[in-house]
């Protein structure tokens, strides 16, 4: 039983179940050959495939504005949890009921019709989904903004790579208007640039009410954005608890099995010259600029060109565990501001500060600059970090007494960084740990 309704709840709380699934089992009929099907479909007593188990029995209930990650080895029934819940597959036995327009990235390929153009599929899932014309033609612009495909968009989705492919799903999936958001590891699929963008963008949707389910094999996507998490093991619900809880036991029951290991992004390591036109943006040519950085402020000045300098030498981004790192970045100021910050901060692929600093708690920049000023501020950071993709923020911003400043020029995630290491330690921070057997009567 599914109640898809095409618009949100009009007076939904927070505790409002948006998603309840009653002992849900799903049982796959598999054939040993394909004969053996048409066989079945003849046959009164005699059965020719064997039955398969995915789901025993599960419960869940996820409110308004939640949001749930499954953990799970593979083939533990979390995809055909979600293409239950999403309305793809029937479950065998079991009761589930859904409250809201349902947005959901499942398989790559699930929706889409692959003669179709990027934009044509767009307008094609807009319509399924209940968007009227007006309501799609709102949505276009963010649509091919967050994309980011360009021309691609105009050209069938059968000639897309599966990266492009999952920037046409995630920008068309999250402007449907979703109540409920179910993502089943697409995001892995991107590029871990794309997958920043993709994390801010949930955190956005999280904070707007919908409802968001998704599978991932990332403890720490889990740890950083779940209200709560599930634990599947072989058809069955083994916990569910808060993502700490389940996120330990995860790991004690992945202990012996394989450890993906992902292979290093690659950098452009184009040449990059220093000397540059302030007028333009030049951060855009660097090798480690990040095309999905998020940009916001008043414009009064820009962040014009930025070097990353490593040991004295240029840097492509590809760097290693404790190597010191200037990061040059050049302002130029448009107009006179006072009351001046500068700040930096480096974060995880999924979003976790790792460091930040500015000018106002370290205290000593210049605070004042005049119209046509440029200047340079040199952030020194010694990479005490552990092997993995990172992103570096840089800002220009005027103290304020509100919060947050006044942005001037923020732009968020511009440098990635691959930091690698000799993989003795895990986590995000190089504290060097040892390890000791003292023996007694040691010393
Ligand atoms: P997970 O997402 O946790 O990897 P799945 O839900 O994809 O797990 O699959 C659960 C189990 O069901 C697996 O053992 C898988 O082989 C089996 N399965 C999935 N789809 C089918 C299908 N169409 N026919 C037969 N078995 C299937």
């Amino acid at each position: 039983m599914s109640s898809n309704t095409p618009h949100k709840l009009a007076s939904s709380g927070e505790q409002d179940p948006v998603i309840t699934v009653e002992q849900v089992t799903k049982c796959y009929q598999t054939y040993r050959k394909p004969i053996h099907r048409l066989w079945q479909s003849f046959a009164t007593k005699k059965q020719y495939y064997s039955e398969f188990w995915a789901l025993k029995g599960i419960d869940l209930t996820v409110h308004r504005g939640e949001t749930v990650g499954i953990v799970g080895k593979n083939g533990s029934g979390k995809s055909t949890l979600l293409q239950i819940i999403a309305g793809i597959l029937q479950p065998t036995s079991g009761q589930f009921e859904t409250h809201g327009r349902i947005s959901a990235l499942l398989e790559l390929g699930a929706g889409f019709n692959p003669e179709f153009t990027g934009m044509e599929n767009a307008r094609l899932n807009a319509s399924i989904m209940g968007l009227s014309r007006e309501e799609f033609h709102a949505k276009l612009p963010d649509i091919v903004d967050f994309c980011g495909l360009g021309d691609f968009l105009h050209r069938p989705v059968k000639t897309y790579s599966s990266g492009m492919f999952v920037r046409l799903a995630f920008a068309v999936a999250i402007n449907m208007n979703p109540d409920i958001l179910i993502v089943d590891e697409a995001l892995a699929v991107g590029d871990v640039r794309f997958q920043r963008k993709c994390f801010r963008r949930l955190d956005q949707l999280k904070e707007e009410g919908v409802s968001i389910l998704f599978v991932t094999h990332s403890t720490d996507s889990v740890l950083q954005y779940c209200d709560r998490a599930i634990m599947l093991d072989e058809g069955e619900l083994k916990l569910t608890g808060s993502p700490k809880q389940v996120v330990q036991a995860y790991l004690e029951m992945m202990f012996d099995s394989d450890v993906e290991v992902k292979a290093p992004v690659e950098v452009n390591a184009d040449d990059y010259s220093v000397d540059f036109d302030p007028s333009e943006d030049n951060c855009v040519k660097h090798p480690t600029y990040n095309s999905n950085e998020h940009r916001w402020g008043d414009g009064r000045a820009k962040i014009c060109h930025y070097e990353v300098l490593q040991n004295g030498a240029h840097t492509n981004g590809l760097v290693q565990r404790g190597d010191e790192i200037r990061i040059r970045a050049s302002v130029l100021f448009n107009q006179d501001v006072d009351d001046l910050i500068y700040g930096v901060t480096v974060k995880t692929n999924d979003g976790n500060a790792v460091y930040g600093t500015n000018s106002r708690l370290v205290g000593q920049l210049p605070t004042r600059q005049a119209s046509g000023d440029l200047v340079s501020i040199e952030f020194t950071l010694t990479l005490n970090l552990l092997a993995g993709d990172y992103f570096v923020s840089l800002g220009v911003a005027q103290d304020h007494e509100s919060k947050d400043n006044i942005a001037i020029d923020r732009r968020y995630d511009l440098i990635h960084l691959h930091i690698s290491d000799t993989q003795d330690a895990f986590g995000y921070a190089a504290l060097d740990g040892q390890l000791n057997l003292i023996t007694e009567g040691d010393t």
